[in-house]
């Protein structure tokens, strides 16, 4: 439901910062100007000028802080309704107080998300650009916010456009024989009908396969780096790193619980975790390590399971073998700068080999490129038409799509046209509800109440 009040909320982040903004959205945006804001110069607040001034406590007349005031007219604001925004002093102390004689204007405090939910109420934005917006704020590598960039622009609700109107046209050939019981669905029509519903099935199709590689440009992948003790994985680490993150000592078991860092390969958030070396001990606190790293291996994206290629391959090595059977794993050939005496059995079931020197560096870049390369298939991702689809949420009703439209197509033959056009509605819903043209209040509350306020 949408209560065209006017909502006000600070939009800059919690804490301290150099400035503060206060948004104010709604048919009350410029009294609330006009009430609180004292330009420098004469003339008001002019739309979409910004004007230098105070803020002041309307009931005492006291000057709260110095401002820059931008007065956004509707249509052209965020929201599309009459938008107000402060920027004032960057302490939270000031900005609080400059929202307070905000709200004692009369306005409401805004819920989380509201400001942009008022921009999909009004149509300037679909819901899957609203999404992206939350998508660009919380994005954790260059790959990901390229990727909500374009989906804020609008290129994923592009396509799903596409698929809509393909299945309109369809529904509308099916529903002109509905009128007519007697006739059955002529060739010309059956033709037509079956090109519109291929083209949505396949534009549907090839948005479901991006679906895993959109996944891990937005949440990024989890790497765990496990090997026997000394086989270098700290030192990797810290290479990864380009830090002395992780201990490193010839001394077997320095690394007894995980150690945690995200960082980016070639824009691909990566979550690394080095854990204790792998190994028979009777030491109980380096046992508990060695417990907690075989746990992390079922949740791991990727395994880089570290052997020390200067050494015979030995019962710890096959220990690791074994541990990491069920998983997609790199193995990574360490200390290859010196004597190499390593045969490693059954190579082909990894993902990829690769030959390092952790102490040097060498070979890590190409360990970062193997690892980008196991995730990232399409060679397209930066290209200003690739898209993919990265929620959960998208991919449900996709997948919901396909399935009514494969009924559709099973049945076109024999099906009654009643029921051939409940499943292209059932189709239209599925996809709608991506962009939100069928998304119901539940939906719209469970997106939005994960925004942050002011947003
Ligand atoms: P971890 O126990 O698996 O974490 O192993 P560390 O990273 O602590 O390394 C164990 C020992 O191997 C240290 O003395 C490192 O300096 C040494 N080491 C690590 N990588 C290399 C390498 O590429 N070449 C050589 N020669 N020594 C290495």
């Amino acid at each position: 439901m949408y209560i065209r009040d006017t909502i006000a909320a600070v939009s800059t982040a919690p804490g301290n910062g150099g400035i503060g903004i206060i948004r104010v959205s709604g048919d009350q945006a410029a009294m609330v100007g006009n009430t609180i804001f004292k330009p420098v110069y004469d003339g008001g607040l002019v739309s979409h000028r910004f004007s230098f001034g105070a803020v002041i406590d309307a009931q005492t007349g006291e000057k709260v802080d110095e401002a820059m005031a931008v007065y956004m007219k509707a249509p052209r604001s965020y929201t599309r309704e009459d938008v107000l925004e402060l920027q004032c002093h960057g302490g939270w102390v000031v900005v609080e107080r400059v929202l307070s004689v905000v709200l004692s204007c009369g306005v409401r405090l805004a819920d989380p998300g509201e400001f942009t939910r008022r921009a999909f109420l009004n149509g300037r934005i679909d819901l899957v650009q609203a999404e992206a917006v939350m998508d660009i704020i919380a994005s954790k590598s260059e790959a990901a916010l390229q990727l909500a960039q374009k989906q804020s622009e609008g290129i994923l609700s592009k396509r799903l456009e596409d698929v809509r109107l393909c299945l309109l046209h369809a529904l509308a050939l099916v529903e002109a024989y509905i009128d007519f019981p007697d006739d059955d669905l002529g060739d010309t029509d059956t033709t037509a009908i079956l090109s519109s519903v291929g083209e949505a099935r396949r534009i549907v199709a090839d948005l479901l396969l991006t679906f895993e590689e959109g996944r891990i440009i937005r949440e990024g992948i989890s790497v765990l780096i496990v090997g026997k003790p000394n086989a270098g994985k700290s030192s990797l680490l810290n290479r990864l790193l380009n830090e002395n993150r992780a201990i490193v000592t010839h001394i077997p078991g320095t690394t007894r619980d995980i150690i945690e860092e995200t960082i980016s390969f070639d824009g691909l958030s990566v979550r690394l975790l080095d854990t204790a070396g792998i190994r028979q001990t009777d030491d109980i606190v380096e046992r508990e390590g060695i417990s907690r790293a075989l746990d992390k291996i079922s949740q791991a994206d990727l395994v880089l399971a570290v052997f020390d290629a200067s050494r015979t391959f030995g019962p710890e090595d096959q220990m690791i073998l074994d541990e990491v059977a069920d998983s997609r794993v790199i193995a990574v050939l360490n200390k290859t700068d010196l004597p190499q005496l390593l045969v490693l059995p059954d190579e082909g079931r990894f993902v990829s080999t690769v030959r390092i020197a952790a102490l040097s560096g060498e070979g890590i870049d190409l360990l970062k490129q193997t690892v980008c390369k196991a995730f990232l298939h399409s060679t397209a991702t930066d290209s200003r038409e690739y898209v993919a689809l990265s929620k959960a949420r998208h991919r449900d009703a996709l997948v919901s799509a396909e399935q009514s439209l494969t009924k559709f197509t099973g049945g076109l033959r024999d099906r009654n046209l009643e029921l051939l056009a409940l499943d292209l509605r059932d189709a239209l819903q599925a996809v709608g509800s991506v962009t939100g043209q069928t998304a119901t209040d539940e939906v719209l509350d469970l997106i939005f109440s994960s925004f942050c306020i002011g947003k």
